[in-house]
C-alpha cells in the first residue's frame, strides 16, 4: 500500500507515526514544504515573552525519527496538484526546482491552515508579520528586538498571548479589534471585563471595536489607520484568525464554506482514499451536534491518529470536540469549553446560564483564591453546553472536566452531585463545580 501525507507538523506526524504502527509495510512518503517537522505554534509566545529559553524545545519530533519508523520524508518539497482520478500528486522539490509525479493508494491530506490576510493596502509591508509557523517564530522574535511600539491585529488567544508577552517584555502594545472585547468567541463579559482590566493595568492599549482599513510603511514604523483612530507602531503582527489549505482538494472532494474538508467519523473524506486531520479539516462540535472550524492541535493529534487507525478499514469513531482551550495571561488562568451564552443564542440554543465566583477552598486554610466560574446548559434537557473558569488557582483541569461532561452528554444534575473528593487542602465538602452546577438547579428550580 502506498501512503501519501502531505504536511506534516501535528496532524501529518501524528498520521504518519500511527498509519507505520498499524502497518508496518505500508509504503509512506511524507512531503512537507518546510524544512522542520511539529513545531509547537502554542510556544510563540512563551517564546517572544522569555519564559522558553531555547526554541528547539518546541519541536518534539524530526524528519529523522520519522525516517526511522519507516517513512520516507521528503523535507522542502511542495504538492502542487492532486489528481484524485489517476491517484497521483504533483510534487516540486523546492531545492532544486525538480517536478515528478507520484503515485497513491491512499492519500493523507494534513495540509493544515494558513492566517487570514485580508486585502487591505499595505498589508504586505515587511513590518506586519503573521504568527503562524516556525520561521514567523524567528521573524517575530528578531523584529520585536528593534521594535519598541508594537500592534497585535486580532485579539483571539493568539493575539491575546502575543499582546501579553510582549507587554511582559518590555514593548507598548497595541491590541487592536473589530469586535467589542477582547476574545468574545470563548468568553462572555463578565470574564473579558476582568482581562481587559489587566491589560490596562500592564500599560497593553485596547483599540476594540475599529476594523483596520490601511498599514502605511515609510521602512522605519508603520501608521495603521483604523475606522476610529491612527496608531503608529514599529512592528504589526496580524491574528486574525485561519483558513483551511485545502485548494490542491478543491471540487475534488466535499468541503465546508470555508474549505475546511468534510470526513466522516473515520476521517474518510467523500474520495475513500482521501482522509484528512487537523486544520484542514472540520470538526465535529459536540455541543451543538454540527460541523465546525476548529484549528487547534488537540484536534489536529487526535485527528492523525485516527487516520492511522481508520486507513484501511473503519475501525475507531471519532469522539469529537468540546474546542476546551485555556490560556495565562498575568499569572491567571483563563480555559473555556464548549459554548459561551451568547455563541449557543447564535447556534438557536435556548441556552441558560449561571456565572458564581466562590473561593477554591476553604477561607480557614492559610490562603485561597477566588475562582470565577460560568455554567452554559439547555434548560429543556438540562445539558450541559459549555463552561469557563478563570482563577490565579490552576483551574485548568476543572474546564477539562466540564469537557468531559459536555462530550458524555451529562446534566446540571450529574455535576451537581458527581463524587468528588473533600479535604480542605484542596476545596470545600462540594468542590466548587459541585456548587456551579447547584447554582444552575437553584436557577431552574
Ligand atoms: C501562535 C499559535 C498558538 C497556538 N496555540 C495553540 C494551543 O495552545 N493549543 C492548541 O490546541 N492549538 C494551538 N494552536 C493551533 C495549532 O497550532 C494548529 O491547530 C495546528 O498547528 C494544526 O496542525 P496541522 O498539522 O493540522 O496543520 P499545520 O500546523 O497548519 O501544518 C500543516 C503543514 O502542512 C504543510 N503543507 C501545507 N500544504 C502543503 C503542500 N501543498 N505541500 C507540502 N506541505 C504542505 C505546511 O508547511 C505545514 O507544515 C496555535 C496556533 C498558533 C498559530
Amino acid at each position: 500500500m502506498k501512503v501519501v501525507v502531505i504536511g506534516c507538523t501535528h496532524a501529518g506526524t501524528f498520521a504518519t507515526k500511527q498509519i507505520l504502527a498499524e502497518h508496518p509495510d505500508a509504503d509512506v512518503t511524507v512531503y512537507e514544504r518546510n524544512d522542520v517537522i511539529s513545531f509547537l505554534s502554542c510556544g510563540i509566545a512563551l517564546y517572544l515573552g522569555g519564559q522558553v529559553k531555547d526554541p528547539q524545545g518546541l519541536f518534539y519530533s524530526s524528519p529523522e525519527e520519522l525516517a526511522k519508523l519507516g517513512a520516507n520524508v521528503q523535507m522542502q518539497h511542495n504538492v502542487k496538484n492532486v489528481d484524485n482520478g489517476t491517484h497521483t500528486v504533483t510534487v516540486e522539490d523546492l531545492a532544486t526546482g525538480e517536478t515528478s509525479v507520484q503515485h497513491y493508494d491512499k492519500l493523507v491530506m494534513t495540509t493544515g491552515s494558513w492566517p487570514v490576510v485580508p486585502p487591505i493596502p499595505g498589508i504586505d509591508s515587511d513590518r506586519v508579520l503573521l504568527c503562524k509557523n516556525w520561521a514567523h517564530a524567528q521573524a517575530l522574535f528578531k523584529q520585536a528586538a528593534s521594535a519598541k511600539r508594537i500592534a497585535v491585529i486580532g485579539a483571539g488567544y493568539i493575539g491575546a498571548e502575543l499582546a501579553e508577552a510582549y507587554s511582559l517584555d518590555g514593548h507598548e502594545v497595541t491590541l487592536i479589534d473589530a469586535q467589542e472585547r477582547v476574545m468574545p468567541k470563548y468568553f462572555d463579559a463578565s470574564f473579558t471585563d476582568k482581562i481587559e482590566a489587566d491589560y490596562e493595568a500592564h500599560g497593553v492599549k485596547l483599540a476594540l471595536n475599529q476594523k483596520v482599513q490601511s498599514f502605511e510603511t515609510n521602512g522605519q514604523e508603520v501608521t495603521i489607520k483604523t475606522d476610529k483612530e491612527t496608531v503608529t507602531v514599529d512592528l504589526a503582527v496580524l491574528c486574525i484568525g485561519f483558513r483551511p489549505n485545502t485548494e490542491l482538494l478543491k471540487g475534488k472532494v466535499t468541503m465546508a464554506e470555508n474549505g475546511a474538508i468534510i470526513t466522516n467519523d473515520y476521517m474518510q473524506s467523500s474520495d475513500p482514499d482521501i482522509f484528512a486531520a487537523g486544520d484542514s479539516a472540520a470538526v465535529h462540535y459536540n455541543p451543538t451536534g454540527k460541523n465546525a472550524y476548529i484549528p487547534l492541535a488537540t484536534n489536529a493529534v487526535r485527528q492523525g491518529i485516527l487516520v492511522g487507525k481508520n486507513l484501511v478499514k473503519p475501525t475507531t469513531r471519532y469522539m469529537g470536540t468540546q474546542s476546551s482551550s485555556g490560556l495565562a495571561l498575568y499569572g491567571v488562568s483563563i480555559c473555556s469549553t464548549g459554548l459561551t451564552y451568547e455563541a449557543a443564542h447564535a447556534q438557536g440554543i435556548e441556552a441558560k446560564q449561571v456565572i458564581v465566583e466562590d473561593n477554591y477552598r476553604p477561607e480557614f486554610m492559610p490562603t485561597t483564591l477566588p475562582v470565577q466560574m460560568s455554567l452554559v446548559y439547555d434548560p429543556a434537557t438540562r445539558r450541559i453546553l459549555g463552561g469557563a473558569l478563570m482563577s490565579k488557582y490552576d483551574i485548568s483541569q476543572s474546564a477539562n472536566l466540564l469537557s468531559v461532561c459536555i462530550q458524555n452528554h451529562n446534566t446540571i444534575d450529574d455535576l451537581a452531585m458527581v463524587d468528588m473528593l473533600f479535604q480542605p487542602n484542596f476545596d470545600r465538602p462540594f468542590n466548587y463545580l459541585n456548587i456551579l452546577a447547584q447554582a444552575a438547579q437553584a436557577q431552574e428550580a
